[in-house]
């Protein structure tokens, strides 16, 4: 039975999509079936591994307008697939509004692949609205990417009671399934004590591999290739294949 992993924060630029597509791109290199689904009409995980975005994708999924196979696209990596966005999906933050059950649409369009994939990985937009929702009600974990600055912590709380919110109404056996730390300066001391107190408050469900701020996972994206095609042996590289064994450790 697959495990669906939504990566949430309604902070940008914390590393939700670099995870996404690095994390997916070392958990298939070690062997399991991984599925991206690209939830940001932004489309930055599509463009990151190098799928069509013209093509049809999850927006045609969600609303039924093309069946699962015509939707899916294979990346360079072997066992990575991806179900790409498009603009056409900030579309959908509008249709949706007008419809019931709108934060079940993602759920339902994910659950005949469910037993087909060990990984599905939901990257979300940078926002707590319909989209983001409907990747919370879809997915059994939510995975945090923050980044160690000062103001990490600040709009986790909204976050939290988004979780909370999701859990006693469309999906009540979500988990938070860890805490990702990322673009981390171990030179500086605010990175480490922030570090200290986000342990502080999470415990266990901080991942110890930590992901260092690294120009060659920045670089990767306009290549169209994950980390682990571009440079593997960076550091960045290898902080997130430590992470995709942790993360398959845990189980
Ligand atoms: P989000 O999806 O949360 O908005 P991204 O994954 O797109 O965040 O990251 C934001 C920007 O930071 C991107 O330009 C990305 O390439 C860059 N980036 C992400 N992680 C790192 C890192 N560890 N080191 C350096 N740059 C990074
Ligand atoms: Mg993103």
């Amino acid at each position: 039975m697959g495990r669906i992993i939504v990566f949430a924060n309604q902070k940008g630029g914390v590393g939700k999509t670099t995870s996404a597509a690095n994390l997916g791109a070392y958990l298939a290199e070690e062997g399991k079936k991984v599925m991206l689904v690209d939830f940001d009409p932004q489309c930055n995980l599509s463009s990151s591994v190098g799928a069509d975005v013209q093509n049809t994708g999850i927006y045609e999924l969600i609303t039924g307008q093309s069946p699962f196979n015509s939707c899916v696209q294979e990346t360079s990596v072997k066992n990575l697939k991806i179900i790409p966005a498009s603009p056409d999906l900030s579309g959908a933050t509008v249709e949706l509004v007008e419809v019931t059950n709108r934060e079940y649409y993602l759920k339902e369009a994910l659950l005949s692949i469910k037993e087909d994939y060990d990984y599905i990985f939901i990257d979300c937009p940078p926002s707590l609205g319909i989209l983001t929702l409907n990747g919370l009600t879809a997915a059994d974990e939510v995975f945090i990417p923050l980044q160690t600055e000062y103001f990490a912590l600040e709009g986790i709380t909204q976050l939290m009671q988004s979780i909370k919110m999701v859990q006693r109404s469309s999906n009540p056996a979500l988990k938070i399934g860890g805490i990702i730390f990322t673009m981390y300066d171990s030179r500086t001391r605010l990175a480490q004590d922030v570090v200290k107190e986000v342990v502080g408050y999470f415990g266990n469900l901080v991942y110890k591999s930590i992901i260092p701020r690294n120009i060659r996972l920045s670089e990767a994206p306009s290549h169209s290739v994950p980390i682990n095609q571009y440079d593997p042996g960076c550091a960045g590289a290898k902080s997130y294949h430590e992470l995709a064994k942790e993360v398959i450790q845990r189980g």
